[in-house]
Formats: structure tokens, sequence, C-alpha cells
């Protein structure tokens, strides 16, 4: 297989209209047998549920090329369970598990030539979603709907190594403690666009979250999980079921116990203790790692001691440790690694 030509090294993270799309319908209480297509467009009524009350759930998962040449993804059983219990949220109808692997496979093989090679840090980004595709005007469910998924492929997160970050935190709420922050949905984003754009305004990369109840513990930013370790080396990643289970984070926990021996603990952090913690970090697909050097809340600057040059000890071992399970240099645990070419 040819690949495209590409100058893979200097992709940024945006839209590249790739060959093949999977798209299957929903109508009259059933999933049709779906296909792979060539048409980037969806045409809707305008009067759609997902145009008018937001219908729509998605996911994000990467293929890539390991070291003895594999196209592979990382995980995406775990993506199809994600979409499932989105899906659920939201009242759209369920997107079977197998059929979403199967989805995946197809339009990860029919782009094989947009996958980036080994060792370019760049990868094909997969986004499956599902959307409310007929006319809805009472709010209800819509009846009929549509999964697709279409691949980009997108460089490497961090040109020239990954610099520690400063992030602020939020005086608006993410998530409502009965609310949607545990799913992937559009509307979490949307209602976070604001909050980005004046975090950026003012210097700062991204937004810490609070608890809207009581805004004393720490959430999440818009699209990542945090991670602490503690200054005697342990793993610490914040419970709240107002958070969006990140499978980056979740492996970086097993990783971090059965890999490096290091003890893991997923409980409530509170706003207060962050200054005591050694490192900082942000996870999710996109960046696998994001190490944050600062945190400002209100004037009051965190700053932790694995400072603003590079990455925390601990991070990077964890960091090392993924990412070389994802690209075939370390023994993945079984059925972390589905390969499709
Ligand atoms: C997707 C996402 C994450 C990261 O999840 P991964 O499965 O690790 O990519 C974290 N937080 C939010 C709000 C997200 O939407």
């Amino acid at each position: 297989m040819e690949k495209k030509n590409i100058d893979w090294a200097n992709l940024g993270f945006a839209y590249m209209k790739t060959d093949k799309r999977y798209v299957s319908n929903y109508k009259d209480g059933a999933w049709d047998e779906g296909a792979l297509i060539s048409d980037a467009n969806v045409v809707i009524n305008e009067c759609a549920g997902v145009l008018q009350y937001a219908q729509t759930v998605f996911e994000g998962l990467k293929a890539y090329t390991t070291e003895d040449g594999h196209i592979v993804t990382f995980r995406p059983d775990l993506n199809a369970e994600r979409l499932e219990a989105s899906a659920r949220r939201l009242e759209i109808p369920v997107f079977p598990k197998e059929r979403f692997l199967d989805a995946i496979h197809q339009v990860v093989e029919a782009n094989a030539a947009y996958v980036p090679p080994y060792g370019s840090g760049a990868t094909l980004y997969i986004r499956p979603y599902i959307f409310g595709s007929n006319a809805v005007i009472g709010v209800k469910p819509a009846d009929e709907y549509q999964f697709r998924v279409f691949t980009t492929p997108v460089g490497p997160y961090f040109k020239g190594g990954a610099k520690p970050i400063t992030i602020r935190v939020s005086d608006y709420d993410r998530a409502a403690p009965h609310g949607t922050g545990n799913i992937k949905a559009g509307l979490n984003y949307a209602m976070s666009l604001q909050a980005i754009v004046e975090a950026h305004e003012q210097g700062y990369d991204e937004n810490l979250y609070l608890d809207a109840a009581t805004r004393t513990k720490v959430e999440e930013t818009g699209g990542a999980n945090f991670l602490f370790v503690t200054k005697d080396g342990k793993l610490v990643t914040p419970k709240s079921n107002s958070i969006l289970p990140s499978i980056t984070r979740r492996s970086l926990v097993y990783v971090a116990q059965h890999y490096l021996g290091m003890e893991a603990e997923e409980r409530e952090v509170t706003m207060e203790e962050v200054k005591d913690f050694a490192e900082c970090g942000l996870c999710g697909t996109a960046a696998v790692i994001s190490p944050v050097g600062k945190i400002v809340d209100h004037g009051k600057e965190i700053c932790f001691p694995s400072g603003m040059e590079e990455m925390g000890p601990v991070t990077k071992k964890l960091y090392d440790t993924l990412t070389g399970i994802q690209m075939g240099r370390i023994q993945a645990p079984a059925g972390w690694i589905e390969v499709i070419l």
C-alpha cells in the first residue's frame, strides 16, 4: 500500500478529508447494514434533532503504525462501551459493540494510506459519532439516527517535546452532579468554549474545573482527566461521577500498578491539597499526557516542583511506558492492541 504524500512531521491537529468514511443509518427501530462511502458531507433536514437539541454523542481514538509495521488501534472495545453509555444517557439507540469494532476496522483499512509511518509522531485520528437525523421540533428523542466514523491524520501533539502547560481554575462549571459530565457528548464541549477562549486570552492553556456542588474538589479540564503524583511517588486520580472516564487515565493507572510497581489511588482530590503534589498531568487520547507546570487559582500560583521545562520524572515514566506499549516496543496487556493490518 502506497502512503499518501503528506508531510507527516508538520501536520497539525486539523481536519483533512480522507478517502472513506463508514455510515450506518437507524430507521424504523433498526440500524441498517452500514457501508463505506466517499461523500464527506452529511445532508439532513433543517430541523434534525442534532441541530435543534444537540442530540449527539461521540468518541475519539487513534490508529498508528507500530515499530514492526502493523497498523493498530488502542483498546477500541472501551470506546465502544463508552459510546454505548453516552448514547443511553441521551436516549440514542445503541450501536452494537461488535459492529462498532467492525466499523473502526473497515474505515482504518480503507484509509490505510493516511496512517502515518512509525516514528513520525503523527497518527490517524478516528472520530465515531451518532446524531439524531430526522426532524424534531417538540422536545423528544429523534426517531432516526446516523452512526458515522471518519478519520483524519493529525500531527504529533507536541512538536519538539512536551513543555509543561499553565492552567487556571475556572469560574465556570463544567458538569452538574447528576448531569452529563460523565458522557462524551458535544453539549459538554459547547458550553466549555467561552471558558477556553477566555483562558487563552488570559494566557492560560486550559481550565481546571471544580465540582459544581461545592467548588472545592478537582474535576477535570475541558477534554482531559487529571493525574497527580504525590511526593512519595503514588499516582492519584480524581474520583467523581461527573468526569469523563478517560481510557488513557484508566490505562495509565494499570501501567502504574502493573508495570511500574506504583501505588495508585482513585479518590476525591481537594483543590486545597493540590499544592502538596510533586507532579501534575492531563491525560487523553490526543496527547497521552500533557504535563502541567503551574495552576493559577485566582492569582494564587501553584508551581509544581517538576517545573516549567520538562515532564516530571514519574509522569515521564508513565508516558514512556504507555506510549511504548502502544507502539509495540513494550509487551502490551492482553487485548489492548487491536491489529488492523
Ligand atoms: C475524551 C475526553 C477525555 C479523554 O478520554 P480518553 O479516552 O483518554 O481520550 C477526558 N475528558 C473529557 C471531557 C473527554 O471528552
